[in-house]
């Protein structure tokens, strides 16, 4: 909504396993959440659209967090070609997750997790500095303190705008089980295709993509750019 206060912007990856903590630790009424594959570096694009929306925000806060897919897949492309090919992810994503990586070594996912963190921080601050007062951190996300239910259940991606509202209660309203959603959070479909298209042909079990077409959602237009997929349209 328009006229909601906004005085931080947390970013972060779209894996289920986080929502609930990101709830509880940040989602005061006044935080907007912004989500991709890790989060992805090209978040910076929505991250300066929200604060050029919000001039009131007072802090950016990126969060990467151990044991992170996104993270893995790009090992893969870059160590283990045959597994990530397996995969069938198109080129431009192996270029998106691979090219800015170019002449670096990692011994593990862990270390790209680091230093995709590092180079959104590095974007995020150019790309803001001259429109925003915004200060820009980044955190890392352990999960040893995050308690999830055993057991594979049937998972869904959730494709949503930013907003403050709480995940755990829009997955409520979709009668979504908790941990059960891997959640998108842009302004444009096309900024996140490349994130999409990872959570889908990684191996998280998604067997239905939901996305906001309410009034505050994404535009017909936008979501007929998906119609490739089987996309389940939500109004709140
Ligand atoms: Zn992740």
């Amino acid at each position: 909504m328009a006229d909601e206060q906004v005085r931080k912007i947390v970013v972060s990856c779209m894996d289920r396993r986080l929502h609930e903590h990101i709830d509880s630790k940040f989602k005061d009424g006044e935080t907007l959440s912004l989500s991709s594959a890790g989060p992805s570096e090209d978040s910076v694009r929505s991250v300066r659209k929200a604060v050029l929306e919000h001039p009131e925000v007072e802090a950016v806060e990126l969060l990467t967090h151990e044991d992170c897919g996104a993270s893995g897949v790009t090992y893969a492309a870059k160590y283990d070609y045959s597994a990530y090919a397996g995969m069938g992810m198109s080129q431009s994503v192996f270029r998106r997750i691979v090219d800015r990586y170019d002449g670096m070594a990692f011994r593990d996912k862990e270390e790209i997790t680091q230093e995709r963190g590092r180079l959104l921080r590095d974007r995020v601050v150019r790309a803001i500095s001259r429109v925003s007062e915004a200060k820009v951190t980044l955190d890392h996300i352990g999960l040893g303190s995050i308690k999830m239910p055993q057991g594979e259940g049937e998972h869904s991606l959730l494709l949503l705008k930013p907003s403050t509202a709480k995940s755990s209660e829009t997955m409520d309203r979709l009668g979504l089980e908790r941990f059960s959603a891997y959640i998108v959070q842009a302004y444009n479909l096309r900024d996140v295709m490349p994130d999409i298209e990872m959570a889908l042909k990684a191996p998280l079990h998604i067997k239905k993509v939901l996305a906001d077409a309410g009034p505050n959602g994404f535009s017909g237009r936008e979501l007929a750019s998906l119609r490739r997929l089987d996309v389940h349209p939500v109004r709140f």
